[in-house]
């Protein structure tokens, strides 16, 4: 058993909740959860000029989307707090003050600097990339306060995580070139050190570090494409993670349980929207029959169709026809419009393109199949086979003009399915509309 684990995330509020962002925050809340600890929010707003309320609010509100849950944060509080840095300033005084009394610390006009010693090996064994190794020499006198009083980024870093018990920091890649300047802090302030581990780069499938130019890059964007939180969670926890037995769709309870963060990789992680994909598939498809209508309810009111007009079973058993089509939510509703609507059906498709030459027997064929006395898919389907064979017609050239006519596309589910859930008037309605009756 693991000791929990007290972890946090901490963002800075300049921007929207990016996915690199909701990485770092997932694999957190991850081995906070895994480890039965304590995960820390933390809003790091110190540059004043590009902090904003509404990105810290974003960014608490797509966490909240992706259902990742805080136990102390700016929000609800919790014993270490301000948990936000900008109500922490006369904490990051105090220990630069203790530096300046040591000696280790020295002003330049209204700045404080740490004066870096020479000769001294840094070195940290890392959860994910190992033991990393620095001399100081490399290293330059480090900022603490800087001179219009804020602290800078590595100092405030230090005093909150050791003042709010951070026992291991899990963050991107990125900062490891700034931990060894953290621990030489930690060693000076006299804090214990914590663990590391460093979470692997995010790159597009052009092997280049993820950005705007690979499409989406805040979590609401996914969101409003219709992505399942569940899914998106599935999908960012696989980014340099992957449980043991190899297992690649999961919920939130299986990844907490089965989640190491010693398992996490240091390889570069790529972002697959194909994959993504596949997984908001096997999350949509299984998704209660209510539940599935309840999400992709206001994607079919955004396209602006008459959801009212329709029983609720109705257009829960639509979207059960379509198996997850469309993959996103929001292509489900545009690839199942036909249920809610004729027009855009009338859109898709004139009817020019139908055969003159085998309209009469098609017109014969639907006059029969609509006269049929259990409207059921089955017997529609087994009425076309027979009827088709005996007049030399196949299947096919019977269910596609249909499936035209029904749906304005050629690819749907099984069309005598979609007939029958259509229902005989609406069926007949349709078909006459293209002088098929
Ligand atoms: N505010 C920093 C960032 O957003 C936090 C880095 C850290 O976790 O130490 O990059």
């Amino acid at each position: 058993m693991e000791a929990p684990a007290r972890v946090r995330f901490a963002p800075s509020p300049t921007g929207a909740l990016h996915i690199g962002g909701a990485h770092t925050a997932l694999f957190n809340w991850l081995w906070a959860r895994h480890t039965g600890g304590t995960f820390v929010l933390r809003i790091e707003d110190t540059d004043l000029q590009r902090s904003t309320k509404e990105y810290e609010e974003t960014i608490l509100s797509g966490l909240k989307w992706l259902g990742l849950d805080w136990d102390e944060g700016p929000d609800v509080g919790g014993p270490c707090g301000a948990y936000r840095q900008s109500e922490r300033l006369s904490l990051y005084r105090q220990n630069a003050e203790k530096l300046l009394d040591a000696g280790s610390a020295y002003r330049e006009g209204e700045a404080i600097l740490y004066r870096v010693p020479g000769g001294v090996e840094i070195t940290f064994d890392d959860v994910v990339y190992g033991r990393v190794s620095v001399m100081s020499d490399t290293l330059k006198d480090i900022v603490l306060m800087k001179s219009d009083g804020m602290p800078t980024y590595n100092y405030a870093v230090v005093v909150d995580d050791a003042t709010m018990g951070i026992n291991m920091v899990i963050r991107g890649e990125d900062h490891i070139s700034n931990t060894p300047k953290q621990l030489l802090l930690y060693d000076a302030l006299g804090f214990e050190r914590p663990s590391f581990g460093h979470l692997p780069m995010i790159l597009g499938t052009d092997k280049k570090k993820l950005s705007k130019r690979h499409g989406a890059t805040s979590v609401y964007e996914y969101r409003d494409m219709g992505y399942l939180p569940d899914a998106v969670f599935n999908f960012l926890a696989l980014l340099g993670w992957c449980p043991r037995d190899g297992r690649e769709i999961f919920d939130r309870e299986d990844a907490v349980r089965l989640f190491e963060i010693q398992k996490v990789t240091k390889r570069a992680a790529v972002f697959d929207m194909d994959k993504l994909n596949f997984i908001n598939q096997e999350h949509v498809k299984a998704l209660p029959k209510m539940k599935r209508l309840e999400l992709t309810m206001p994607f079919w009111q955004e396209l602006g169709y008459p959801v009212g007009n329709h029983p609720v079973e109705y257009l829960a058993e639509a979207l059960e026809l379509m198996e997850g089509r469309g993959q996103t939510l929001r292509k489900m509703a545009e690839y199942s419009d036909y249920f809610l609507s004729f027009e855009p059906v009338k859109a898709r498709f004139d009817g020019t393109s139908l055969d003159e030459g085998k309209k009469p027997a098609l017109r014969e064929f639907y006059r029969e199949m609509l006269q049929i006395e259990s409207w059921r898919a089955e017997a529609m389907e087994s009425l076309a086979r027979e009827w088709g064979k005996s007049e030399g017609i196949g299947l096919k050239d019977l269910a596609m003009p249909l499936r035209l006519m029904l749906t304005g596309g050629k690819v749907s589910p099984g069309i005598f399915h979609v007939a029958e859930l259509l229902g005989r008037e609406e069926v007949r309605a349709r078909l006459s509309h293209y002088g098929m009756i």
